[in-house]
C-alpha cells in the first residue's frame, strides 16, 4: 500500500480496490506529463469508483496511434475524451480493478503472447466487445 497524500486519495476513491500504485503513479505522475488540460469525474467503475477522465496534450504511450489510454481509475484522452470512446475504456478500469496492479505487466506479456499485436492482446479484444 503506497503512502502519501495521493496514494491516499486513489485508495478512497477506489474504495480499497487493489493497492493502486497505477493509480497513484497516474495522479502523482502522468497527469502532469500529459499536461492535462481537464481532469474531471466521467463515470462511475464497476467496482463502485469514480473514474477520472484526463484531456490531455499529449498521451502517456509509446504509440502514436492511440488516442486514448487507461492507467487505473484514469483515462487519459489526446485532446477531449468523447463518451462514445468511454464504454471500451471502462472496461479496462474493470479489468484493472480485476487484476490490481498486475495488470500493467500481464498487459504486455499478453501483447507478446499475441504476437506484438494490439488487436489480439485479449484485453483490447474483451474491451472491443463494447466499442471502439
Ligand atoms: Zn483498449
Amino acid at each position: 500500500m503506497g503512502v502519501g497524500p495521493a496514494c491516499e486519495a486513489a485508495e478512497a476513491r477506489s474504495g480499497g480496490i487493489g493497492p493502486d500504485q497505477i493509480d497513484a503513479f497516474a495522479e502523482g505522475e502522468l497527469i502532469d506529463f500529459v499536461h492535462a488540460t481537464a481532469i474531471y469525474g466521467c463515470g462511475t467503475s464497476a467496482g463502485g469508483a469514480t473514474v477520472i477522465c484526463v484531456d490531455s496534450q499529449r498521451l502517456p504511450t509509446f504509440d502514436s496511434d492511440m488516442n486514448r489510454v487507461t492507467y487505473g481509475h484514469y483515462i487519459f484522452c489526446e485532446g477531449h475524451c468523447e463518451a462514445a470512446r468511454l464504454p471500451h475504456e471502462f472496461v479496462h478500469v474493470r479489468q484493472f480493478e480485476d487484476t490490481g496492479d498486475a495488470m500493467g505487466i500481464d498487459y504486455l506479456v499478453q501483447y507478446v503472447w499475441s504476437g506484438f499485436s494490439y488487436e489480439s492482446n485479449p484485453y483490447e479484444v474483451e474491451a472491443r466487445s463494447v466499442g471502439r
